[in-house]
């Protein structure tokens, strides 16, 4: 039996300083804009530091050129046309052209992230959801899950489901493919999937 292995934690870390500066960034932004730059700029070389890929709607969170964080309507001006999306910073001028496929693929999307330790282990879960949807699923963590090889089936089981329907679609999972994971249940995985898509990304 093989085990699962934590990866990339110190990666995780480094995305949750960064998603959470973006985030007091933008709450810094009416009346402290110095600051709200300079967290930017602090996510900015953490990004740049630990190679972390942000997802393309936190991307779009802050102008490339001067750091300051984007929020249409406010300090950028977003306008789409046909084939894209320009967004440009009122701080500074600066335009970014998108294509508009993407833009409408990701719109929306959230990102959210779990763990929780049971007898059998800990579970990871990352997600991207919309309208209770799940988008993308990767589980990961340090538990039995027997057979080892079924685990990404189950995540592809799991793309486009509803989060309501989790618990069921795991449960017929582990009874069709005869999973055996000793020391938590497909109720386990179920709950670390629920929290990860109510949490704040
Ligand atoms: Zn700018």
């Amino acid at each position: 039996m093989k085990w699962k292995r934590i990866k990339d934690n110190r990666k995780k870390t480094a995305m949750r300083h960064v998603e959470r500066l973006l985030e007091l960034s933008l709450q810094n932004l009416d009346e402290h804009p110095e600051r709200a730059k300079r967290y930017v700029e602090i996510a900015r070389d953490i990004i740049l530091k630990h190679k972390v890929s942000l997802p393309l709607d936190k991307k779009r969170l802050f102008c490339k050129e001067c750091n300051t964080p984007l929020v249409p309507g406010k300090t950028a001006r977003v306008r789409t046309r046909a084939q894209r999306v320009s967004i440009t910073c009122l701080n500074c001028g600066n335009v970014k052209r998108y294509p508009f496929y993407k833009e409408k693929r990701q719109f929306g999307a959230r990102r959210g992230y779990a763990e929780k330790k049971y007898p059998g282990g800990l579970v990871c879960v990352e997600l991207a959801h919309k309208d209770g949807q799940i988008r993308r699923i990767k589980i990961t963590g340090d538990f039995f899950f027997y057979p080892e090889e079924r685990l990404s089936d189950l995540e592809h089981s799991l793309v486009k489901a509803k989060v309501s329907d989790v618990g069921a679609i795991i449960g017929r999972f582990y009874r069709d493919e005869k999973i055996e994971s000793p020391g938590m249940g497909p109720e386990s995985l179920a709950e670390v999937i629920e929290m990860a898509a109510k949490a704040k990304s």
